[in-house]
């Protein structure tokens, strides 16, 4: 059956990210396939998954056996075997899977899937460590930097900002930041317009360049 099946995604890798990220994915109305050679941990989320499979992934096929070139979704979540994240890596881009995440213990390891042919790595400690390092040196409460420089933090209102609707708090001129949303105590976020007033103690969620998302977050 060589239909495609998108909304499908074939987790390769029980391990701690692995598994998260497969129930997570189930959690959100994906069909999910995961795969991991041990047994014990296959049985631990068959109920948790649409699908389960003991196999070792660096056989071709194991994967054709269980449909693998079918997806249009796959992430190779194998972390310490290096061997069989590349080897597995290398038969998912053979399969020509046009959506592939591949997990990387290291930035060399990173590169190497990278090389195969993997279209997004992550590196989950590195990217972690560097996400939580902002947050233990600022006020931020959140952060999350995208490429460019560009970073969305979410942050208390500075005293700067209370009392005055977003529209006139020239925030865009005076600090280079945009506030998106806001959430005042007990409340959900909602959307920021002009005609928002900020009070002490909002939570914002704050736009901008790394550096002004990081001036505006320690002001408060
Ligand atoms: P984590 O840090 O997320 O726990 P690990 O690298 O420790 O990541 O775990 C990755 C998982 O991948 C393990 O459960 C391991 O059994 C599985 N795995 C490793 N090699 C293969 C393979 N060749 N085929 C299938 N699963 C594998």
């Amino acid at each position: 059956n060589s239909t495609p099946r998108p909304g499908r995604v074939v987790v390769i890798g029980l391990g701690r990210f692995g598994s998260s990220l497969a129930r997570e994915l189930t959690a959100h109305g994906s069909q999910v396939l995961g795969i991991d050679s041990r047994a014990a941990l296959v049985q631990r989320y068959a109920d948790d998954l649409t699908h389960s499979a003991v196999a070792d992934t660096t056989d071709e096929t194991a994967l054709r056996q269980l449909g693998v070139p079918d997806f249009q979704r796959a992430v190779v979540a194998i972390g310490t075997d290096l061997e069989a994240s590349i080897l597995t890596t290398a038969l998912l881009v053979d399969f020509g899977i046009p959506h592939i995440w591949a997990k990387a213990t290291s930035r060399q390891h990173g590169r190497i899937l990278e090389r195969m042919g993997a279209h997004h790595v992550v590196l989950p400690e590195h990217e972690m460590g560097e996400r939580v390092a902002h947050l233990v040196t600022g006020r931020m409460l959140d952060y999350i930097e995208f490429e460019d420089d560009y970073a969305m933090v979410k942050t208390l209102a500075p005293a700067g900002a209370i009392g005055v609707p977003l529209g006139e708090s020239r925030l865009r001129t005076q600090h280079g930041v945009t506030v998106v949303a806001i959430k005042r105590p007990g409340h959900d976020f909602t959307y920021a317009t002009a005609d928002t007033v900020v009070k002490r103690g909002d939570v914002l969620i704050v736009a901008g360049r790394t550096s002004a998302v990081e001036t505006f977050a320690d002001l408060s």
